[in-house]
């Protein structure tokens, strides 16, 4: 007897940075992607919706990455062309914003990487946090570097992009992120050739999560060599956090950034549900978009 789940989505995803043929048919029901062109991904996005029927995920995403002039990913060799938009000051805040929602954007994404170049000031974050509120888009933060969580924690950003891993958050902050209903995508696996940084991302998560903060499944496609499919170490990752079957389920299938899947999709699992929480991972790996008729 097959088990199904609700739809399985991978939050944090860069289209532009990987085949994105190759989702095709695997577990993912649906991908959000979290930073690139707006135009070419909004091209992708609807390609997708086309070919529903071959089996490609859904797409939701944020446009360009907001940033300071000079910011991150500005520098990097992977950043596709027109993926950042500079934000100069409060003033310009609402047209970068207005700019991604034209193309279909339903959330934003803001970098506040201080470890490779400028990060936008307290004001021009707060008015960014604010022109999305008023257009009904979640923000979501790249941070990176110390004190960077804590800027984005008190200037009310809804999602961080990835586990914090460059420090160790205090409990006093962790405790704030929940309460103000912050949501953080995993991407534990993207640290597994530097186990400190993961240690501390795990660490993070663990109390995060007893806390009860809520937890996106997300793996960064397209930062390095990842499975295009369901990621089996991601899942041992969160398990390690503390995270249960439960948890993990709900990680995966939660419908960030909109409040409902599109219609029609399901997950199917047809080898028997594990009993030892070791066997979680594959068992989940091997899970398939099931779709009703
Ligand atoms: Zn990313």
């Amino acid at each position: 007897m097959a088990v199904w789940l609700p739809p399985f989505v991978d939050h944090h995803v860069h289209l532009q940075l990987i085949d994105s043929l190759r989702l095709r048919g695997g577990g993912l029901a649906g991908v959000v992607d979290l930073g690139g062109n707006a135009a070419v991904v909004a091209a992708m996005a609807r390609e997708a919706t086309g070919a529903g029927d071959q089996g490609a995920p859904y797409v939701r995403f944020v446009g360009a990455f907001l940033t300071a002039p000079g910011g991150y990913p500005s520098d990097r060799a992977w950043c596709p062309d027109g993926a950042v938009r500079e934000v100069r000051s409060p003033a310009e805040a609402a047209d970068a914003i207005d700019e991604q929602v034209s193309f279909g954007a339903s959330a934003i994404k803001v970098t506040l990487n201080r470890e490779a170049g400028p990060v936008p000031d307290g004001p021009t974050l707060g008015a960014l946090v604010h022109a999305a509120g008023e257009r009904g888009v979640p923000v979501v933060a790249h941070v990176e570097g110390s004190g960077t969580a804590e800027l984005a924690i008190g200037a009310g950003v809804d999602v961080l992009a990835h586990t914090p891993w460059s420090e160790r958050l205090d409990d006093t902050l962790v405790r704030e992120a929940v309460s103000r209903g912050q949501r953080w995508i995993t991407t534990l696996d993207i640290h597994r050739d530097d186990v400190e940084s993961q240690q501390v991302a795990i660490d993070n998560l663990a109390r995060f999560h007893a806390a009860g903060g809520r937890v996106l499944y997300g793996t960064d496609l397209g930062n390095g060599e990842l499975p295009l499919a369901i990621n089996a170490r991601e899942i041992a990752a969160m398990v390690r956090a503390g995270l249960d079957e439960d948890a993990v389920i709900a990680a995966l299938a939660d419908p960030w950034p909109a409040m409902l899947h599109p219609d029609g999709l399901a997950t199917r699992i047809t080898d028997p549900e594990p009993s030892a929480p070791e066997d979680l991972p594959a068992w989940l790996a091997g899970a398939e978009v099931g779709r009703r008729r």
